[in-house]
């Protein structure tokens, strides 16, 4: 396998990667808190993962990537005070939880198809795995990790052995006075179970009280139901280090003795006018928000990629349009590379000429594997387009394709093997261009303006033409 190299959160520094399974890598992400639309803050994040889930597949590794989804137990304070986020949407919008629940699921995954995210091998409902929830907090009650506060079980921080591996403040047991409650043990402990007795949808009875469980419970929970209790890799947004994944950690010791995961990885924060974007201030934008100014939804992958994953990022629509016209280029060159391949242009092969390219893949590899530096790999794959553009009529297209296909398999932008202009319009071009070449010119105008009322864009010399679906 390549050598890949990740910034690790726990250590706070760059490691080689090595899987506990030879060939093999097991992954688990925090998903969203499905109470409201998806933005495209949260999207960087994901499209992050997905990088470093393609970058994996394609060095040939087996990966099981889990997922899961908070239909339950995010308070609306991000801590343990407050309503449940669920619960309260339920009400505002007049709907039970589980409705509210399963639109904004959907909406999310609608995210994930206009990006071309890989689907997660596994999703895992928090409403849907309370049993193993339950069976955890027993376990803490009975080993001393738990104890009883008025509202709900306590996780006791102080009982668990370097609680604060992952954050920076020095192991004192007090991460941040994140909750009120004065008759906690430590300040950062953290409720496991909350009470809750309104006989509404989303409460469950046990042998220690009924109610819900707390936040980071289901992570833990999850991801060592699907991935056992030692995995590979586990990642979520920056905003994750100092509590939910630190919490996660501690859990996860107390059941185990060991932390769960080897590496752990986190994105910036995207933000716009020096906030940070978020459902609850309202100042986010979705990734449908650009259709009407005809701003592609992969753009926004090709923006994500102008940054360090692990650095924040601030949002402007200029940046965006410029990505946006970028990719479309991108496009244009794609298509390009097919017509020539497809109208059987004679090339004139230059070894020296081929050789160089294989030069770009070895380029692409080394920043892909260099924890993840995108803005390095989009680098590279300019100087191959402007290379081949410069020597076009010399290489093989068919290699050019391979590249470009090769590159996608990080990317997903989705070039294609085939041209992605339908069979139609390519017809429609053929005839224009021997038209021409018999100087029927008044017949093959009309065809070329057959071709632009549908949208499309010719570009033509002597050696070929090339039909557009972009302006470029
Ligand atoms: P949530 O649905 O709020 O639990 O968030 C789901 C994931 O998106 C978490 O990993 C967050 O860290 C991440 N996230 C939320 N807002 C942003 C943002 N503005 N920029 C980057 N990541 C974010
Ligand atoms: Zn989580």
């Amino acid at each position: 396998m390549k050598k890949l190299v990740l910034y690790n959160s726990l250590g706070r520094e760059l490691q080689e990667f090595v899987p506990i399974e030879e060939n093999k890598v097991k992954m688990y992400a925090c998903g969203p808190t499905v109470y409201n639309y998806a933005h495209i803050g949260h999207m960087r994040c994901y499209v992050f993962e997905d990088v470093l889930r393609r970058i994996l597949l394609r060095d040939g590794y087996s990966v099981k990537f889990v997922m899961n989804v908070t239909d339950v137990g995010h308070l609306d304070s991000d801590s343990d005070t407050g309503e449940d986020k669920l619960k309260k949407q339920s009400t505002k919008e007049g709907k039970s939880i589980r409705d509210v629940a399963m639109f904004y699921e959907k909406d999310f995954f609608h995210n994930f198809e206009l990006l071309n995210i890989l689907s997660p091998d596994i999703v895992a409902r928090a409403s849907e795995h309370i049993k193993e929830q339950i069976k955890i907090v027993e376990e803490f009650i009975e080993k001393g990790y738990a104890y009883k506060l008025e509202d709900g079980w306590y996780f006791d921080t102080s009982k668990v052995e370097g609680y604060t591996c992952l954050n920076c403040v020095k192991d004192d047991g007090v991460v941040q006075d994140r909750i009120k409650a004065t008759d906690k043990k430590n300040k950062a402990d953290f409720a496991v179970w909350k009470f809750s007795n309104n006989g509404g949808e989303y409460e469950w009875d046990t042998s220690f009280g009924r109610g819900f469980p707390g936040w980071h419970l289901e992570c833990t929970a999850m991801s060592m139901k699907y991935l056992g209790n030692k995995f590979d890799i586990h990642m979520g947004g920056v905003d994750h280090i100092p509590v939910h994944h630190t919490n996660e950690i501690a859990q996860a010791k107390a059941l185990t003795g060991d932390v769960v995961a080897n590496y752990w990885l986190h994105s910036g924060f995207l933000i716009i006018d020096g906030e940070k974007m978020s459902k609850s201030k309202g100042n986010f934008y979705r990734i449908t928000d650009f259709e009407e100014q005809g701003i592609l939804p992969l753009s926004y992958r090709y923006y994500v990629y102008g940054f360090a994953y692990g650095k924040t990022a601030s949002f402007s629509i200029e940046a965006l349009k410029a990505a946006d016209n970028a990719l479309k280029s991108l496009y244009n060159f794609e298509t390009k590379i097919h017509f020539i391949k497809d109208l059987d242009i004679s090339i004139d092969c230059d070894k020296d000429a081929e050789e160089k390219l294989e030069s770009f893949v070895e380029e692409f590899d080394k920043c892909v594997h260099n924890n993840l530096d995108m803005p390095k790999a989009m680098e590279v794959v300019w100087n191959f387009v402007k290379f081949v553009n410069l020597n076009l009529l010399k290489i093989s297209p068919s290699k050019i394709i391979d590249i470009l296909l090769d590159f996608d398999k990080v990317l997903g932008f989705g070039f294609s093997l085939d041209n992605p202009i339908s069979q139609e319009i390519i017809e429609l071009g053929k005839q224009r261009f021997s038209l021409k070449k018999s100087q029927k010119y008044e017949e093959a105008d009309s065809i070329r303006d057959k071709i632009q009322e549908k949208g499309y864009y010719l570009e033509e010399n002597k050696e070929y033409f090339v039909i557009n679906r972009y302006h470029g």
